[in-house]
């Protein structure tokens, strides 16, 4: 057990015969495991009363910074079940040094590296059952972990809370597209934009989410899976998918992802693939790339392939782009380095490749 943190065990844990129907059909953040961790902050008293406890609703204040003006970040990162019963996650330590990036910005404290994979290990100490068994190495179940900071002081007046709490849920998921891989089809969104510069684009906030959703429905009502964000500067330059980074496939072997500028999410699974690129003989390159340089390179066969990427949908290949200029099909480019990434990618994880970078971290 991670040291510090005090485990009041459920009374009521879910009977192993319902959590086996669950795990069996788990879908996607519908189910959550018997126990949440929690950490309260306050501005006199820091960091403290670092607990597991059953999972439950909350108590909040209907004053609660955080339902008023948004104070609140979050991550999700996942454990992955190997074949011999032991659990892992992914570069954790990415995912804590962003938490406190998306802290900074939105004036929350900050939660350092032990706290943040300490309170992965002693959730995943007392629920490890929750992890699904990967039925066969095409099966991508794993517990996502769905670690969040919340402003709950109970104060209307505008400024940083006093009062903050970090909270750790774990919900099974089973592959976030049911039914395999099958290519994504994206709405250029010409109405709205997600992120600008000096905003909050490069941090994980809910906000951000909040904002995307009338894109998104936009792109549902156009018969597309995802929207797609231009800078809102210019809107010319590709940014990103709601919650998915975007990578471009060159004839000559070059991989291309927009830049970080601030506005765009600086994904664990980006930068993993960035440096996993050389390993397949890739050649990964970050710098701008326009709509246009997007739409002749489909049309000139320079780009041969385009995907999206995150921890939720791992890699997933974009088949499809359409916007109120018409629609644009990719099925032809949808394809094999995207999958060749993503199983390498997914061979690390559930622990059927070596790991040679040091990525993985034991949880239970
Ligand atoms: C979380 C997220 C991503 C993907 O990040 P990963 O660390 O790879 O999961 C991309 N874009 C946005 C907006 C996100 O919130």
């Amino acid at each position: 057990m991670t040291k510090g943190f005090d485990v009041r065990a459920s009374t009521q844990p879910a009977d192993a015969a319902v959590r086996d129907t669950i795990l069996a059909n788990p879908g996607f953040g519908r189910h959550f495991s018997d126990h949440m961790a929690h950490v309260r902050w306050t501005v006199d008293g820091g960091w403290h009363g670092h607990e597991v406890r059953p999972y439950g609703p909350l108590m909040l204040d209907p004053a609660a910074s955080v339902l008023h003006y948004a104070q609140e970040i979050f991550e999700g990162i996942k454990a992955y079940r190997h074949a011999d019963g032991s659990v892992w996650t992914f570069r954790p330590e990415k995912n804590a040094a962003r938490f406190r990036n998306s802290a900074r910005r939105l004036a929350l404290p900050e939660l350092s590296d032990e706290d943040f994979i300490g309170s992965l290990k002693v959730l995943l100490a007392q629920d490890s059952a929750w992890v699904p068994t990967p039925a066969s190495a095409s099966d991508e179940c794993s517990l996502y972990l769905r670690p969040f900071m919340i402003a709950s002081e109970a104060f209307l007046g505008v400024r940083p809370s006093r009062e903050v709490d970090y909270y750790v849920i774990a919900s099974p998921v089973a592959a976030y597209f049911k039914g395999g891989i099958k290519p994504v089809s994206i709405w250029l969104s010409s109405h709205y934009n997600r992120a600008a510069a000096g905003g909050t684009g490069f941090a994980k906030c809910g906000g951000n989410y909040a904002g995307s959703l009338a894109a998104q429905s936009e792109a549902t009502a156009n018969g597309c899976d995802q929207v797609v964000f231009l800078d809102a500067a210019e809107n010319k330059w590709v940014e990103e998918l709601g919650g998915m980074n975007l990578f471009f496939v060159y004839k000559d072997g070059r991989l291309v992802t927009p830049r970080l500028t601030g506005t765009i999410l600086e994904g664990v699974t980006r930068d993993s693939i960035l440096t996993m690129a050389t390993d397949l003989g890739l050649t990964p390159e970050e710098r701008p790339i326009s709509i246009d340089e997007w739409r002749e390179g489909i049309a000139s066969g320079e780009i041969t392939e385009v995907f999206a990427c995150g921890t939720a949908a791992v890699i997933t290949p974009v088949g499809e782009l359409a916007s109120e200029d018409g629609r644009l099909d990719l099925t032809a480019n949808a394809g094999d380095v995207a999958m060749r990434l993503r199983s390498q990618l997914l061979d690390l994880q559930y622990g059927r490749a070596e790991d040679t970078r040091g990525w993985m971290t034991r949880l239970a």
